[in-house]
């Protein structure tokens, strides 16, 4: 974890009692290997375009911006802007003309009224590590897949100005996005339109189909998931943000070798 004191943080959620790096170990010199294997066939090239399909999850209490006419199954105005935002940033276009990019498409939208059993609808009381947390995170899994069969990943927003309790430095965790599972949690506090992009820009990198899960330019030696560039759509904190964050050819590059778009 990093430490911004004061200041609230997105932070991956790192729990290495689950991770499937685990089972998968890392290539070495896996540049090399990657652009000799590049030459004899098509087989490692990286695809220009992706298109990522999100199921996106409303429990009782999240703050998603409806209208007073919207039925439960219209996309809510937040999670528009939120995709808008994505599709916009995760793309790199020159004079016009689109070099490479993921496009992000809602398979399916639903806004629960009522508490789902056995999912806690405010996200400051997640239960954080131990085996109520696994049994969390898999009822919500079990409630994505009910809702969107062809979906590669979960997006859940939820109540709460925080994921779990405020962390020991005073900061708080604002959104989440799982190591070993296709989950995403957004709170009311994440407001930021970008915050979504950037949960989905963890999960494409964990993703990785090289297991090649850092950023191109990592952040810091125990947080390679993050950019070093405080203007970067992958900075730990949006604190710094420009009204648009900034966002490298590289990133979208590595986006685009998530193993979503190779399946
Ligand atoms: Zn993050």
């Amino acid at each position: 974890m990093i430490h911004i004191k004061k200041h609230s943080n997105h932070d991956s959620y790192k729990d290495d009692s689950y991770s499937f790096n685990k089972s998968q170990p890392r290539k070495k010199n896996h540049k090399d290997y990657y652009m000799n294997s590049n030459l004899t066939n098509n087989h490692f090239r990286t695809v220009k375009a992706g298109t990522l399909n999100v199921c996106i999850i409303v429990l009782p209490g999240a703050k998603v911006d409806r209208n007073s006419t919207d039925n439960q199954s219209i996309v809510p105005n937040r999670v528009k802007r939120d995709i808008a935002a994505a599709n916009k940033i995760w793309k790199q276009y020159e004079k016009n003309r689109l070099i490479q990019g993921v496009t992000f498409t809602i398979t399916r939208s639903v806004v629960f009224l009522e508490n789902i059993s056995g999912i806690v609808s405010n996200a400051e009381n997640f239960p954080i590590g131990g085996s109520s947390h696994l049994t969390m995170v898999q009822a919500m899994l079990k409630t994505g897949r009910k809702v969107c069969q062809n979906a590669d990943v979960y997006v859940f927003y939820m109540n709460g100005n925080r994921f779990g309790p405020v962390n020991f430095d005073y900061s708080s965790t604002l959104a989440v996005t799982y190591n070993s599972f296709p989950l995403i949690i957004m709170t009311n506090a994440s407001t930021d339109e970008y915050l979504l992009a950037h949960e989905l820009g963890h999960f494409m990198f964990i993703t990785n189909r090289f297991n090649e899960t850092d950023d191109p330019e990592p952040f810091h030696e125990l947080d390679g998931n993050h950019n070093r560039t405080p203007s970067n759509l992958m900075f730990p904190t949006p604190e710094f943000w420009p009204i648009v964050p900034e966002i490298t050819s590289e990133q979208i590059h590595k986006a685009l070798n998530s193993r979503v778009f190779y399946s």
